[in-house]
């Protein structure tokens, strides 16, 4: 099966780094198209996946734009259009990874021939999208042969907002468990190197935006015993330096510059993850998905989720890691010392997750659904 890939990213989010591991299977019949340059290009390269950036021109309609910009933004679209239908006329079928890619791909689809298949792996709820994206989100997504929606709280929404249940199933996204393990000595180096050693490590690990809810750790922070730090993993990915600057300035009012580092974006999540001794899920809006919360279960690491969205589906309170209120920093420091405090009880609940973790997410078996669910469309 030949598959034409279309992402519109070229910075390696969640849904980006998704994709990496669907197009692997398939790379030696497979082209990712692009829709701009960046670092999930350079990924993709070193995962051996043929890629191609699609158009250099930036498409400004954003997640939250009226439809007088969304018809501005057409015109920009057609050099790129007529590049997607000529590529797809190779392929067996289009496979879109995000939203713009979605509506480049109906369009596609449409004038090729080829059948759509959309990956969902947003809440198309209003706290996250304009009502004009919605719209056109939806629209788009009705005219593909298959939507895979990331988790029930996606499809949910989706739903909601008119998007067809008949087209729909749900597919959790998949991770290789080796990836996870990581050696003591170099978790030992890294808790060193990043001066660590004696503290009760809190990690977090997602780009710096509001909704993801870094002042609600830094907050809990606070209200927790003095040995618990934070670790922030992480970059402004879509331009929210002016949340960076508000963190930054969280933290010096509360006194706490010698208990939050600052490491950027990384590529050493496992590593990052196995050196800490939790790890914390804040975002204050629901979660699509929360590949994090995953990858922290996969470290063997306990994990306390904000309790919304996908994230409601991953964990099991109590089971295999810990569920507390978005926005709630009371609760949440509560919880983290606690764990501090029990640390037995709080290993048994991460090697529980551990194990539980590998075998649900699967990068294999998740790949195998997906395989099944293409070869019905063609
Ligand atoms: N991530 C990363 N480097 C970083 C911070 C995050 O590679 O510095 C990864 C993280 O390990 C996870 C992904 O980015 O795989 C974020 O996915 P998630 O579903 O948690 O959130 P999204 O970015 O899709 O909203």
């Amino acid at each position: 099966m030949k598959i034409l890939f279309l992402d519109q990213s070229g910075k390696p989010g969640g849904a980006e780094l998704c994709l990496i591991d669907i197009a692997k299977p398939y790379r030696d019949n497979c082209l990712v198209g692009l829709f701009a340059d960046g670092d999930f290009k350079t990924l993709l390269e070193k995962n051996q996946i043929p890629v191609q950036v699609l158009t250099t021109q930036i498409i400004q309609v954003r997640k939250e734009s009226s439809f007088a910009q969304g018809l501005a933004s057409l015109e920009q679209l057609i050099p790129l259009l007529t590049k997607v239908v000529q590529t797809a006329r190779e392929y067996d079928l289009i496979y879109a990874n995000t939203q713009k890619a979605l509506v480049v791909g109906a369009i596609a689809s449409f004038l090729s021939g080829r059948p759509l298949v959309y990956h969902l792996h947003d809440i198309l709820s209003p706290e996250h999208f304009s009502q004009t994206n919605r719209r056109i989100a939806v629209t788009a997504a009705n005219r593909a042969s298959l939507v895979i929606a990331n988790s029930q709280a996606s499809k949910a929404a989706f739903i909601e907002a008119g998007g067809r249940a008949d087209i729909t199933t749900v597919i959790y996204n998949g991770f290789d468990p080796q990836n996870y393990q990581t050696d003591k000595s170099i978790i030992h180096q890294t808790r060193q190197q990043l001066g660590l050693e004696n503290k009760f490590v809190v990690g977090h690990f997602s780009r710096l935006a509001p909704w993801k809810g870094q002042h609600i750790l830094i907050e809990a922070l606070k209200q927790c015993p003095q040995q618990v730090t934070a670790i922030l993993v992480g970059d402004a990915l879509f331009g929210e330096q002016e949340y960076v600057q508000k963190l930054h300035q969280q933290i010096a009012s509360l006194g706490l510059e010698n208990r939050v580092k600052f490491l950027g974006f990384r590529s050493d999540i496992p590593q990052l993850m196995s050196a800490c001794d939790l790890v914390a899920h804040t975002s204050t809006a629901a979660e699509p998905f929360g590949r994090v919360i995953v990858e922290a279960m996969l470290c063997g690491k306990p994990v306390i989720a904000a309790k919304a969205g996908g994230a409601i589906e991953l964990v099991e309170h109590g089971i295999n890691g810990f569920l507390s209120t978005p926005g709630k920093s009371q609760e949440l420091a509560q919880m983290i010392t606690t764990c501090l405090q029990e640390p037995e009880k709080t290993a048994m609940i991460a090697n529980h997750a551990q194990t539980t973790a590998s075998q649900r997410f699967d990068v294999k078996n998740i790949n195998q659904q997906i395989a099944q669910q293409l070869l019905k469309k063609l």
